[in-house]
């Protein structure tokens, strides 16, 4: 509280998203570190109202460990506006994917817990995210991981409506998403977080997104046809029966047959003692 952009000395460029820069920076005065995303004010209207949201959506989720903490928000005359974060220094998972190839089904019920954890509050709070994947989940020294990257989310205020929700990365995009008088009976967007969470694991598990073979580009037409006319991906026989249903209970096709967040939390797949952590 209190603190201006001045106060904050930078120290490299962590990347570069579609609204802006994001920066680690250190507050000159107690040398502790945070990340900066800074947001130009002559971004087109729509970078600036996601920005907006997303700053609405920060102010309102400060109280929970698993989603990435906003320590302020700073706006110059100019028009830049800076969002001040917690830094988590072992960057995305889809960062550490990159380096490691894939995931081990024990690293994978502590990634679970944690984002489950993670939409359970933000659901709670009647945030739907909406751009689940692994570039905006990132992981701490600690390896905790925390949901990031409100840019694209809604607070809900009535149910939502579905033809108007068209953003995020259709990679991850439920079939609601894609064709609501289908597969959208009772729609509200929250399923449609529980479905990208589940492909999520499942490229981290298999190294590539389900729907791709390894190494092919994502386009629009293939995944849209995979998604809506094909039977929902499912894990290879070497996974466990806990992991196997675990992934079978967040990909109905139905979004209302879709377990919540906190269902999920329940299921025998994260509550396996994987030695890691509780
Ligand atoms: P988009 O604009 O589509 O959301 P993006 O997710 O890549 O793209 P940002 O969320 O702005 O954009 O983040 C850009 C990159 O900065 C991330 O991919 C990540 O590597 C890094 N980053 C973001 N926030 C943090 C943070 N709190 N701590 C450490 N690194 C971060
Ligand atoms: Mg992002």
């Amino acid at each position: 509280a209190g603190a201006s952009f001045s106060d904050f000395k930078t120290l490299e460029v962590l990347g570069h998203g579609n609204s802006g820069t994001v920066y680690k920076v250190e507050n000159k005065r107690t040398a502790a570190v945070y990340a900066l995303k800074v947001v130009h004010g002559d971004s087109d209207p729509t970078v600036r109202r996601q920005i907006f949201r997303e700053m609405e959506i920060l102010r309102r989720t400060t109280d929970s460990p698993f989603v990435v903490r906003c320590h302020g928000i700073f706006e110059k005359p100019g028009g830049d506006i800076s969002i001040l974060m917690e830094y988590m220094e072992s960057g995305t998972l889809d960062s550490i994917l990159k380096t490691t190839g894939s995931f081990s089904e024990t690293s994978l019920v502590h990634v679970a817990r944690h984002v489950l954890n993670g939409l359970s509050y933000l659901h709670a709070h009647k945030i739907v995210h909406r751009d689940i994947k692994p570039s905006n989940l990132l992981v701490n020294r600690s390896m905790e991981v925390k949901i990031a990257d409100f840019g694209v989310s809604r607070i809900m205020t009535r149910t939502l409506d579905p033809c108007n929700s068209y953003v995020g990365t259709c990679a991850y995009m439920s079939p609601e998403r894609f064709d609501p008088e289908t597969y959208g009976a009772n729609y509200d967007g929250y399923a449609g977080d529980i479905w990208s969470l589940a492909l999520t694991l499942m490229e981290l598990y298999l190294g590539h997104l389900p729907f791709l073979l390894p190494g092919q580009k994502p386009d629009w037409a293939t995944l849209m046809c995979a998604i809506c006319f094909g039977d929902p991906p499912r894990l290879p026989d070497e996974a466990s029966d806990e992991f196997r249903s675990f992934i079978g209970c967040c990909l109905h096709k139905e979004s209302s047959k879709r377990w919540t967040a906190a269902q999920l939390l329940t299921h025998p797949f994260v509550n396996k003692d994987s030695g890691l952590d509780k």
